[in-house]
C-alpha cells in the first residue's frame, strides 16, 4: 500500500531523516512512535508529497508521490501537525472549500460533507466560525478534511497533542473507528498512546527506523533479559539442590527468610524464561516442596522505548557521521549500523 525507500532528508548539515525504509500494508493502524526531533513530521510530509526528499522515494499504491502526485495523493488524507483550518471560516465552509480542492463531484459535496461531519461528531459546530472552537473540535475538524473524499490512506501526525484526555478518548475511538475501514498512520512521541490504537508499531529515533512491529513481539524481541523471582517452602539447601536440576539457571544466590522460606532471584535469556519457569515449576513438584511464588518479570515497552530512543540528537549524530573522516571513526560508524540492523531482523 505505501512504500518508502531508502528515504533520506538533510536540513543543510542536519539529518533530519535517515535511510528509512518500510511498507504499510491495507486495513491496520500504524504508529509512528519517536521523540520530539526524530524526524516524524518530516517524513509524513514527504510521505504526502508536501515536502521533497534528499534522496530515496516514496509510492502509494506504485504511484511516485513525486512522479505521479495527482495518483498517489488521491489516496491520501493528511492531518499534518498544524490543522491547516482557516479561523475566519465555519467548518461547513472550510469542508465545502477543501472538498472542491480535492475534485469531489459538485453534486456529492453536501453529502459528503455531511457523512464526515457526522463521523467526526462536529455536526453541532458546524456553522460556528473555526477561531472559537476548542482545540478538540479543531483536531476533529482537521480529521474530518483529512477523510473527506474517502481516500483509502489516512496519515494524522500527533492527532492528540494538546488535547485533554477526555477529547484523546474520544479522538482514539474515532481513529479506531477509522481503522475499521482505512489504512491509518499516526505519529506520537508517546508510548502509551500507540499501544492503545496501533496494530503495528514503528520506533523511529534521530531519523532512522530502530524497530517496526507489533508491541507484543518489541516487548519479546528486545528485552533480552528476563529477571525471575521465586520463594520456596524449603531451606537453602533443598531449594539448591531442587533447583540444580533445572537446565539453563545460572548461578543463583539465595536468602533465607524469618519464616523458614527460601528466596532466589536471577537473570534469565528471555527466550528461554517460559521454558524456565515451567521447568521449575515442575521440579519442584517433584520433590513434594512448595513453590510459593515464581515471578518472571521482562522489560516494559516503556523502558525498551526509552533505552532505544535516548542519547544523542540527529545533530549530534550527524556532526559524528561528517567528522567521522578516520578510518577507525568510520568503522565505528559502520559497525553501529550493522548493530542496529541486526537488531531490526
Ligand atoms: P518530529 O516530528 O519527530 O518531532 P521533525 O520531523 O519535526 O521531528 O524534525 C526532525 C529534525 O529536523 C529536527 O532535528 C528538527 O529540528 C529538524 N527540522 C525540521 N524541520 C526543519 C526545517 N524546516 N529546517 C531545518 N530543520 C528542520
Ligand atoms: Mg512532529
Amino acid at each position: 500500500m505505501i512504500e518508502v525507500s531508502h528515504l533520506t532528508k538533510r536540513y543543510g548539515n542536519n539529518l533530519a531523516v535517515s535511510d528509512l525504509t518500510f511498507t504499510i500494508e491495507k486495513g491496520q493502524i500504524y504508529g509512528f512512535l519517536g521523540p520530539n526531533g526524530a524526524g516524524k513530521s518530516t517524513t509524513m510530509n514527504i510521505m504526502t508529497g508536501c515536502l521533497a526528499a534528499t534522496s530515496g522515494y516514496v509510492k502509494i499504491d506504485g504511484y511516485d508521490i513525486f512522479e505521479q502526485p495527482l495518483e498517489a495523493k488521491k489516496r491520501i488524507g493528511y492531518l499534518p501537525e498544524l490543522p491547516p483550518l482557516y479561523m475566519d471560516r465555519t467548518p461547513r465552509e472550510y469542508l465545502t472549500f477543501v472538498a472542491r480542492a480535492k475534485g469531489i463531484a459538485k453534486s456529492a459535496i453536501a453529502s459528503q460533507i455531511a457523512h464526515v461531519m457526522e463521523v467526526t461528531q462536529i455536526t453541532d459546530v458546524a456553522d460556528r466560525l473555526c477561531k472559537f472552537l476548542s482545540k478538540g473540535y479543531r483536531q476533529r475538524v482537521g480529521i474530518a478534511q483529512a477523510i473527506l473524499g474517502d481516500p483509502e490512506i489516512i496519515i494524522l501526525d500527533e492527532p492528540t497533542v494538546g488535547l485533554d484526555p477526555r477529547q484523546i478518548i474520544e479522538i482514539r475511538n474515532l481513529i479506531r473507528k477509522l481503522g475499521e475501514e482505512h489504512t491509518v498512520l499516526l505519529s506520537s512521541h508517546i508510548l502509551s498512546e500507540v499501544q492503545a490504537v496501533c496494530d503495528t508499531i514503528l520506533i523511529i529515533s534521530k531519523g532512522k527506523l530502530i524497530a517496526c512491529d507489533s508491541a507484543e513481539n518489541l516487548e519479546k524481541r528486545f528485552s533480552e533479559a528476563s529477571h525471575i523471582d521465586l520463594t520456596a517452602e524449603a531451606n537453602e539447601e533443598e531449594t539448591r539442590s531442587i533447583l540444580a536440576s533445572v537446565e539453563g539457571l545460572p548461578q543463583i544466590t539465595l536468602s533465607s527468610t524469618d519464616e523458614g522460606q527460601t528466596k532466589a532471584s536471577f537473570d534469565v535469556s528471555s527466550d528461554v524464561c517460559d521454558e524456565i519457569c515451567r521447568n521449575i515449576f515442575k521440579a519442584f513438584a517433584a520433590s513434594g516442596k512448595v513453590l510459593l511464588q515464581l515471578a518472571p518479570k521482562t522489560a516494559s515497552l516503556e523502558e525498551i522505548f526509552i533505552e532505544l530512543t535516548s542519547g544523542k540528537t540527529n545533530q549530534e549524530t550527524a556532526a559524528e557521521e561528517i567528522e567521522a573522516t578516520g578510518e577507525d571513526a568510520a568503522e565505528t560508524v559502520q559497525e553501529e549500523i550493522n548493530d542496529k540492523k541486526e537488531g531490526e531482523e
